[in-house]
């Protein structure tokens, strides 16, 4: 079965009269029916912004698609035109934001919210819309939805307006859930909910979902496959079991070294220090160079493989698994 969608090559700068900043350099994932793949890494490392260039909220300046395909069900999103896009996007790939009170429209009602989209993609009357909308706020865990479908957004928890945005969001059925950090804002027990809820929805309706995290413990209970994001760039991919059993880049090691829930690996590792790379000044050769314990320089590296000179390709290192570091194969079965 083909995936659902397929990014390829896809690559985000922005530019301003001083400075050009490649937010993501030339990435590629796809995603099949009902498979989560979870894209993780610290801020600034294009996560977020490759997720919002698939879902068309990124295509303004100083934001501009420099290359790539961004197929959705065999169709390239970026060769249609933009009224091509939204009737494309609009129903079949839908996204949830980390902060719903400031995604919400302050001034409507919840109910009137999640309606509104059966207005206007499914051409519902006012009533259709409502009923539309108290199911929907039922499928997706809020008490009394009947007596809260005329509440505004600031009347709900954090948690329960979570629960609104993921309504609206799978309003229209869509075949690709965006997912980016959904629970960061929250507290840790209501985290636990919401990521319970997606997983539960996406058994319901087979969706495809990109979650898009720096949190490897989130990771490892709900995806299915990981792509990690450095500095603009995918630096390591494969199954979930796979990658944090066996990881083959010093970043996701240092990933993992960081993350309390994920301790049985804790003790062999160093926690990544420093901070990411400014983008308009990305270091020579392996970008996470400064911040590496297994780079080499100069004479200590292998030829072609100075780590500040050349810079490593994604490249399958085991059948199945790819990362882009010269030195990957002294990381298998450390
Ligand atoms: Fe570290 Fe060099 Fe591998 Fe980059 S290429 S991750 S600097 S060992
Ligand atoms: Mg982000």
């Amino acid at each position: 079965e083909p995936p659902v969608l397929k990014v390829d090559d896809l690559a985000v700068e922005f530019r301003s009269r001083r400075r050009t900043v490649n937010a993501v350099n030339g990435i590629s994932y796809s995603v099949r029916a009902g498979e989560t793949l979870a894209v993780v890494g610290e801020s600034g490392s294009g996560k977020s912004v490759s997720a919002q260039a698939v879902m068309g909220i990124l295509d303004i300046p100083p934001a501009r698609i420099t290359s790539g395909e961004i197929r959705f069900r065999g169709d390239d999103l970026l060769a249609m035109s933009r009224r091509e896009q939204r009737a494309v996007r609009g129903p079949g790939i839908a996204m949830v934001f980390q902060d719903a009170l400031s995604a919400l429209n302050p001034v409507f009602t919840v109910g009137h919210q999640i309606g509104e989209l059966f207005r206007a993609h499914r051409k519902a009357s006012r009533g259709e819309a409502r009923e539309k909308a108290i199911e929907l706020m039922e499928r997706v865990g809020i008490p009394a939805a009947r007596e809260r479908v005329d509440a505004y957004p600031h009347q709900f928890s954090g948690g329960m307006r979570q629960r609104v945005m993921i309504a609206m969001a799978i309003a229209l059925d869509p075949d690709i859930l965006i997912a980016d950090e959904p629970t960061t804002a929250l507290d840790v027990t209501v985290q636990a909910q919401i990521m319970d809820l997606l997983s539960e929805l996406q058994r319901e309706t087979g969706m495809g979902m990109i979650l898009i995290t720096h949190d490897l413990g989130v990771v490892n209970e709900v995806a299915d496959r990981v792509a990690v994001m450095y500095a603009g760039s995918i630096v390591e991919n494969g199954t979930v079991d796979e990658v944090l059993a066996e990881p083959l880049h010093p970043y996701t090691k240092g990933l993992m070294a960081s993350m309390p829930s994920l301790e049985s690996h804790g003790d062999r590792l160093h926690p990544v220090t420093g901070t990411p790379p400014d983008l308009s000044a990305v270091p020579s050769g392996c970008a996470f160079h400064p911040r590496c314990p297994l780079a080499r320089f100069g004479r200590a590296a292998a030829p072609g493989k100075d780590c500040a000179a050349d810079v490593p390709v994604l490249r399958e290192v085991v059948p199945g698994r790819t990362a882009a570091c010269h030195y990957s194969e002294e990381l298998e079965h450390e």
